[in-house]
């Protein structure tokens, strides 16, 4: 048995994470971010522990305890930089209070890193050396599994995937950038789509449920698409067509035996998956692009807790 801790700005969940990757226990606490460095750790600690409180007879199975916590960090050390959404933790030693909270050995990384581990070792990857795992949501978070094991880059910051330019004259990415993947196909891009086709005052299921313009978000694009509506497969091709000539970077440079995709907005883009897949060869020099498989990551919202576990493998 093994701890997963995924840590947020504001929430810290832990799990009990089986041999086979079942989450057995789960809990929730709050993160306290904006404090003291001791008093985020208060969080993480109060978490572990709730779940030792849960599950007893876990005190003396856990053999190690892993962390997801953004970055960035240095996980070969296990220190927590200056995560703007942590600014609690400054150089932290994340991975070194945790041992000597616990007497377990620990290890840190980002969550995208660690669930595209997971995946690896107990979800949809599994049997696959190298996996390039995508997490599509409010961000665009990427992973890279070569035989086996994360890789890391230089100093632990490879895999930026979701900030790979597809349009350099795109928008401005959060983090600087301009026409990142980020940028233009995640979540609240989706939504920025829908409403700009939506602007002139067509009608289409998408406002219906949201209410109102302004508060359409991925979501209802995607239940719309799912009534049939005609302006959300619009978005959605669309959003298809992106995420398909970033897949043909990403296969160009990796050849991975497998790609897998999780996250809030994955379920929404699966009924593409087939034609990402069949079209790729056309945004590849690869011509056996297709043979590649696009599957659906088997941890939704858990990804974080069996990531965290999956890193004391
Ligand atoms: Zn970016």
């Amino acid at each position: 048995m093994r701890i997963g801790v995924d840590i947020g700005g504001t929430k810290v969940a832990a799990g009990l994470v089986d041999a086979t990757g079942a989450i057995t226990q789960k809990v929730r606490v709050s993160m306290v971010s904006a404090g003291t460095a001791a008093a985020g750790f208060g969080a993480v600690s109060s978490a572990i522990e709730a779940i030792f409180a849960a599950a007893p007879e876990a005190r003396a199975a856990v053999t190690g305890i892993g962390l997801c916590s953004p970055g960035p960090l240095d996980p070969k050390r296990g220190v927590v930089i200056n995560p703007p959404n942590l600014p609690c933790w400054r150089g932290f030693p994340l991975a070194a209070e945790v041992e000597r909270a616990f007497g377990v050995p620990a290890r840190v990384d980002n969550d995208a890193n660690a669930a595209g581990l997971a995946e690896v070792l107990w979800g949809s990857g599994q049997g696959n050396a190298s996996v390039f795992y995508a997490t599509l949501g409010t961000g665009i978070g990427a992973g890279i599994i070569f035989d086996r094991k994360i890789y890391h880059g230089r100093t632990g910051s490879a895999a930026e995937g979701g900030h790979v330019t597809v349009d350099y004259r795109g928008p401005r990415c959060g983090c600087g950038k301009f026409g990142c993947i980020e940028a233009l196909a995640s979540g609240p891009a989706i939504a920025r789509l829908a409403q700009g086709k939506l602007a002139g005052g067509a009608s289409s299921r998408i406002v219906e449920l949201a209410g109102t313009l302004d508060a359409v978000r991925a979501e209802h694009v995607g239940q719309a698409f799912g009534e049939g509506d005609a302006v959300a497969k619009e978005v959605l091709d669309e959003i298809a067509l992106l995420l398909t000539v970033w897949f043909g970077n990403i296969v160009d440079l990796l050849e991975p035996d497998c790609i897998v995709v999780g996250g809030g907005v994955a379920a929404m883009m699966s009924p593409y998956f087939e034609h990402i897949s069949a079209t790729l060869p056309k945004w590849s020099i690869n011509q056996r692009a297709a043979e590649i498989p696009l599957v659906m990551a088997r941890y939704g919202a858990d990804a974080g807790i069996a990531g965290a576990a999956a890193l004391c493998e």
